[in-house]
């Protein structure tokens, strides 16, 4: 069977090969690759920047936004041939640490938890993979290829989830959220802002293309230029792009109380001044909260398979702007103009 696979820290070093076909062993699910989303973290092992093999492999299978069906399953695992699948990405770290003990492997203390396609664990770019059952999560079939949204919308329930734990120190009636960037975490991000009821808008460079269709479809505003103007009196702030220089800004434009979680990573050296007096001023006066949030556990997997269940399964659809084979790989991972999430076909 085909697989991507990839030397961590070698840029150019990806390739399409033959591996040996992976044996149902009686614990885990034999499962075929449908479909696998591409983001911004492959780019980055693809070129060479992040991403560490399994010990003693030299070369890693790509790719953490998976959608597959199962072929076999153990009695008792709780899924059946056929079921569609998404693997969850982060397994807790061996120790384990309080967090990863507890399931919450997303709060990781000590950073040596492994990763699906990322960190120390092979990926799902691979025509067929082994998931242990304890780290899969069935998918509504009704959402077909949408499906492969669980992954990236898994994070966005977590940062929801965590917003609304915050949010609870103190009376808390949100009306207005905020999401900037309207790739596909900020979609999903507002996506889940319309569905708890709140006025959400989104900011975007993009003029043109299906961003401003899309956001306009969910009922939510879209907005272009800078965040002056657009981001007075948010309660809930969603950062999605990791731009410097929009994280600066956000963070400093919320209501009273507001709360601004980052999920963009940063890339690049550019370094934006930040008026720290300023900012400390009006964290304080305002009781507002800038928080981080990364990655998501299982019960950030169901919560977001909820999320997609109720959203619409045409609008889902039109976030996979892009289906690649697995043979036309290369074409899948470079960025094209009008993206929201390129996919590749495994199954073609
Ligand atoms: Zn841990």
């Amino acid at each position: 069977m085909r697989a991507l696979t990839v030397v961590p820290g070698v840029a150019g070093s990806a390739r399409l090969e033959e591996r040996d076909e992976p044996e149902a062993d009686g614990r885990r699910l034999l499962v075929q690759g449908l479909a696998l989303g591409v983001c911004g973290t492959d780019r980055e092992i693809l070129d060479g920047d992040y991403g560490w093999s399994p010990p003693g492999a030299e070369r890693l299978v790509l790719g953490h936004e998976s959608l597959g069906r199962v072929l076999d399953a153990p009695e008792g695992s709780g899924f059946r041939p056929d079921d569609l699948v998404v693997g969850i990405v982060r397994h807790p770290d061996p120790v384990p640490c309080p967090n990863c003990a507890a399931g919450e492997w997303d709060m990781c203390r000590n950073g040596r938890y492994t990763e699906h396609g990322i960190k120390e664990l092979d990926g799902f770019a691979a025509e067929r993979y082994l998931l242990e059952p304890e780290f899969a999560v069935k998918v509504d079939p009704a959402l077909g290829l949408a499906g492969v949204l669980l992954e990236p919308a898994s994070v966005l329930a977590k940062a929801w989830e965590h917003i609304e734990a915050i949010g609870r120190r103190a009376r808390w009636e949100p009306a207005r959220a905020l999401v900037t960037g309207a790739g596909p975490i900020g979609l999903l991000a507002a996506m889940m802002g319309v569905q708890r009821g709140l006025e959400v808008h989104v900011l975007d460079r993009a003029t043109d293309g299906p961003k401003p269709a899309l956001v306009a479809d969910l009922g939510a505003g879209y907005r272009t230029g800078g965040v002056e103007g657009t981001c007075d009196l948010m309660d809930v702030i969603v950062e999605c792009t990791g731009a410097p220089g929009l994280v600066v800004d956000v963070m400093g434009c919320s209501a009273p109380g507001g709360i601004v979680c980052l999920t963009g990573v940063s890339a690049g050296k550019k370094k934006v001044p930040l008026d720290a007096a300023a900012f400390n001023r009006g964290m304080v006066l305002e009781n507002d909260v800038v928080f981080g949030s990364v990655n998501a556990n299982r019960r950030h997997y169901e919560k977001a398979a909820e999320a997609l269940a109720r959203a619409d399964r045409g609008w889902l659809e039109r976030l996979i702007t892009r289906r690649t084979p697995l043979s036309r790989w290369a074409e899948a991972v470079e960025p094209q103009a009008d993206d929201v999430k390129s996919v590749i076909d495994l199954a073609s």
